[in-house]
């Protein structure tokens, strides 16, 4: 008889029915999830409730919408890498098939495995396309791209883009630059027409001062890759080494009125752009011509955007192994959402975006197409890098007695860039370039010296970085043509044609201690490097009174040059214990040796109460900024002084600085600029009776100008009458010769005038406290061919003599004659001021670390 069966055995009777059951429920509910999650992925139109082109996307939208693509879709991921001075956060979303996307970290890995890394498993690498988008913020329509582009990628109904990720990783970074394209886009939205006015005369066109192209500091993003000095690339650069892409396309806009641009670029391309490189930006371009041919779309190649200044988006891709390139479409900040052309036409934000995506997609679909090419080609190029290095020179020697400050910045900045180096395991002599003398010389390696061997997977961006003349294939270029890392962080450093043998580098003890005795008579610091002065500058906002000597003394068997601080017990007698407290504190936070000494006698020198060392007033500093301000000359300042030494100024609008009371300051800071209307007549007496009266005036590059046409200051651009006719004379033949060439010469012809940023030697005065700090030799960064006559009525510190004294990039035949006995750095004393002159800016785009320390003089001792 049949009994009623237990639940166990009812499962034993038939389990192949509830586990297939199971199964089918299991698929059914995946299919369900899937499904609903597509169903759920909305395009930007549906997200955002208007159509793509119908307004500017604030960037917190844009991050949210990007979220929902991750979230909707199990094949994309977003990773934040970082946060930028507004603390606006940085995102980017990788996106690939989903089968790649279950093992996107092995992928990762085996490309880095191409890529010379030592980990993984070289056969699960696959080309990385990585679209960069926004870098300049007031170029806005490319972040709208991105979002159609991330949308594209992942909309299911596109079964074309599924195969392309198939066989790529697709990298999309929405927005480099949020701070400046929020600045754009925050303005535009509350100054536009409804509808839009497609009148270039109507303010939506005309951005204000400063405009959004840079970031929070007035920074160009595109100007600092390799140089790494904002916070936004930094974060970047550490997300970009994970991923190394094979492709890497940097999305921009040029004047409303110029057609597309795509690669290939224009000559001139640096020496070290791969063959390959070359050849795969023409099939890029091509394929991006086909579409634009289609649609009748106007474009440009091989024009103006060269290869050659590694801190851009498209270079320093390139020297790291990626095709890299810049796209332009016509647009940016005077565009709007629609603006009238100069061929009558009229230019969308929809037509912007339409020509992004398109290049976007034509992107991936030649790089899918290509897949396995890329893959080998990119095995290929870092394997010669490891194993063949391109030039002459095989490694870099940076000497142990450097200024350790200078050595340990340099070192932080190779990692950034994952750029290998050691300390020379070697003692024998070698021939080589120094970077100090400009000339072939015997060195004796020491075992602490640092090396940078070209030969590993960074090598060309080595070579980029450090090559002592980078190679010019022709001489109308965009931008500086020299910036080699020795020259602009003041290196004893020698480039070697032999390999050297390294080891591991140690790194050294940081030397935060006081030595010398408890409770001195005073503290005693060096003053060599931008660290001194962040340490100088916390002693000052702590209220500690500091004095500094203006010659060379010793003391307890030490050895201290002009300039070194000296923080007496008299004088911070009403901070009693705390006096030493805060001395030691700021000793270790910013890693200052510092001598203790029990006594004011010195050995050698001028003993403390001597009148050659002087009470350190900290100055009341303001800056000029608005419009006739260089908005990077100024946001060069602002950032030196809020992020590397962090002492407080006052920033002043050249709109109000006419009612400013100037008694209320010690220094003001006239950044690079044009000063002839913030400067007229009237404000221009004003401001020299305040630095009769006891102000410091600093002018910065072209902010020379102004004072070199006015009779009240010592500044001029000619040596005496005589010169001043000649050179007049030669400039009008110039230009009657010039009239007569044919115009397709004239771009060619007007080179040879130029300096577009090259290397000079100069003297240096370092018994006067703006060289303090400094050798007798200084290398200059010469931006621009601007002439100013040595001082006759004041001290020139700083002077280049003759045109022989150019060490690296390029100069035309004209400008080089120009060059001779001009000045770099002068100050000229008027009443109880000083007006310093420093006719090279030496805080360009922050790089030329050599030359801070000149700043940091004028604005703290010169004067004092
Ligand atoms: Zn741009």
């Amino acid at each position: 008889m049949a009994t009623k069966p237990s639940l166990l055995f009812y499962i034993y009777l038939n389990f192949n029915k509830i586990f297939s059951m199971k199964i089918f429920l299991l698929l059914i509910s995946i299919f369900f999830i899937s499904f609903s999650s597509i169903s759920q992925t909305k395009s930007p139109k549906d997200f955002l409730e208007y159509e793509l082109g119908d307004r500017f996307t604030r960037h917190h939208k844009v991050v949210e919408y990007f979220q929902h693509i991750a979230n909707t879709n199990t094949n994309v991921k977003l990773i934040k890498y970082g946060e930028t001075y507004e603390k606006r956060p940085l995102y980017i979303a990788v996106i690939t098939s989903q089968n790649n996307f279950n093992k996107l970290e092995d992928i990762r890995i085996g490309h880095l495995k191409s890529a010379g890394g030592t980990e993984g498993n070289a056969a699960l690498d696959m080309p990385i396309v990585w679209l960069s988008y926004n870098v300049h913020g007031n170029e806005a329509s490319s972040t709208e791209a991105a979002m159609q582009m991330l949308f594209e990628l992942a909309n299911p109904a596109n079964s074309q883009t599924k195969i392309w990720l198939e066989n790529t990783v697709i990298i999309i970074d929405p927005c480099i630059n949020p701070d400046g394209r929020d600045r754009y886009v925050n303005w535009y939205n509350q100054n536009q027409n409804s509808p839009y006015n497609i009148n270039p005369d109507s303010k939506e066109h005309h951005e204000p001062w400063p405009g959004g192209r840079t970031n929070h500091y007035l920074f160009d993003l595109n100007r600092d890759w390799a140089w790494a000095t904002q916070i936004e690339t930094q974060n970047r650069l550490v997300e970009y080494n994970r991923w190394l892409p094979n492709v890497h396309v940097d999305f921009h806009e040029q004047g409303i009125n110029a057609p597309y641009y795509f690669a290939p670029a224009a000559e001139p391309y640096h020496e070290v752009v791969s063959d390959f490189q070359r050849e795969f930006q023409v099939t890029i371009g091509k394929n991006n011509a086909k579409y634009f041919d289609k649609n009748g779309w106007l474009y440009f190649t091989k024009e103006y955007f060269d290869l050659l200044y590694p801190s851009y988006g498209d270079t320093y891709p390139t020297f790291n192994g990626a095709i890299g390139m810049t796209y332009e479409q016509g647009g940016s900040g005077r565009a709007g959402l629609g603006v009238k052309t100069s061929d009558e036409d009229i230019l969308t934000l929809k037509d912007r975006i339409t020509h992004h995506f398109t290049t976007g997609l034509s992107t991936i679909e030649i790089s899918s197409l290509n897949s396995e090419r890329l893959k080998k080609e990119f095995a290929s190029y870092f394997n010669k890098a490891k194993n063949t290095p391109i030039g002459t020179y095989k490694s870099y020697l940076i000497r142990h007695s450097n200024n350790k400050d200078k050595l340990k910045s340099l070192k932080k900045l190779l990692d950034r860039h994952q750029i290998k180096y050691g300390i020379s395991n070697a003692t024998n002599s070698l021939k080589g370039y120094s970077y100090q003398d400009n000339e072939i010389k015997t060195v004796k390696l020491s075992k602490n010296d640092l090396v940078i061997n070209s030969n590993q997977p960074k090598s060309s961006l080595v070579k980029a970085l450090f090559e002592p003349q980078a190679k010019l294939s022709d001489s109308i270029t965009y931008d500086i043509t020299a910036w080699s890392l020795p020259y602009s962080r003041g290196l004893d450093a020698y480039a070697l044609t032999t390999k050297v043998p390294i080891k591991l580098d140690v790194n050294e003890m940081s030397e935060e201690k006081i030595i010398g005795v408890k409770k001195p008579y005073a503290y005693l610091s060096k003053w060599n490097s931008t660290d001194d002065v962040a340490f100088l500058s916390y002693l000052l906002k702590q209220k500690i009174k500091v004095r500094f000597s203006k010659a060379p003394f010793s003391i307890d068997g030490k050895d201290f040059k002009a300039g070194a601080l000296i923080i007496t017990r008299r004088g911070n007698e009403k901070l009693g214990e705390k006096f030493d407290q805060i001395v030691t504190e700021a000793s270790q936070k910013f890693k200052r040796e510092i001598a203790a000494v029990s006594s004011g006698l010195v050995t050698q020198g001028k003993d403390f109460g001597s009148r050659t060392v002087s009470y350190l007033k900290p100055p009341k500093v303001a800056i000029l900024s608005g419009t006739g301000v260089s908005s990077l000359g100024f946001g060069e300042i602002w950032h030196f002084f809020e992020q590397q030494i962090q002492y407080p100024v006052t920033v002043i609008d050249t709109d109000y600085f006419s009612r400013v009371k100037l008694n209320k300051y010690d220094v003001l800071v006239l950044p690079n600029g044009f000063y002839s209307k913030i400067l007229g007549k009237e404000k221009l007496s004003v401001v020299k009776e305040w630095v009769q009266n006891g102000g410091k005036l600093i002018a910065i590059d072209r902010a020379l100008g102004v004072f070199a046409n006015s009779k009240d200051f010592k500044l001029s651009k000619f040596k005496d009458d005589d010169e001043k006719k000649e050179k007049e004379k030669e400039e009008k033949e110039r230009k009657e010769r010039s009239e007569l060439e044919a115009y397709d010469k004239l771009e060619r012809k007007s080179v040879s005038n130029l300096i577009t940023g090259s290397v000079f030697n100069t003297s240096m005065d370092n018994t006067h406290p703006l060289g303090f700090g400094y050798k007798k030799k200084y290398k200059t960064l010469r931006l621009n061919s601007n002439h100013y006559a040595y001082l006759k009525d004041g001290v020139n510190v700083c002077v280049i003599k003759n045109k022989s004294d150019l060490v690296s990039g390029f100069t035309g035949v004209n400008a080089l004659k120009n060059v001779e006995k001009s000045l770099v750095f002068g100050v000229e004393k008027k009443g109880s001021g000083e007006v310093v002159y420093l006719a090279d800016n030496p805080l360009f785009r922050s790089f030329w670390e050599n030359g801070k320390l000149v700043f940091c003089n004028a604005i703290f001792l010169v004067g004092q």
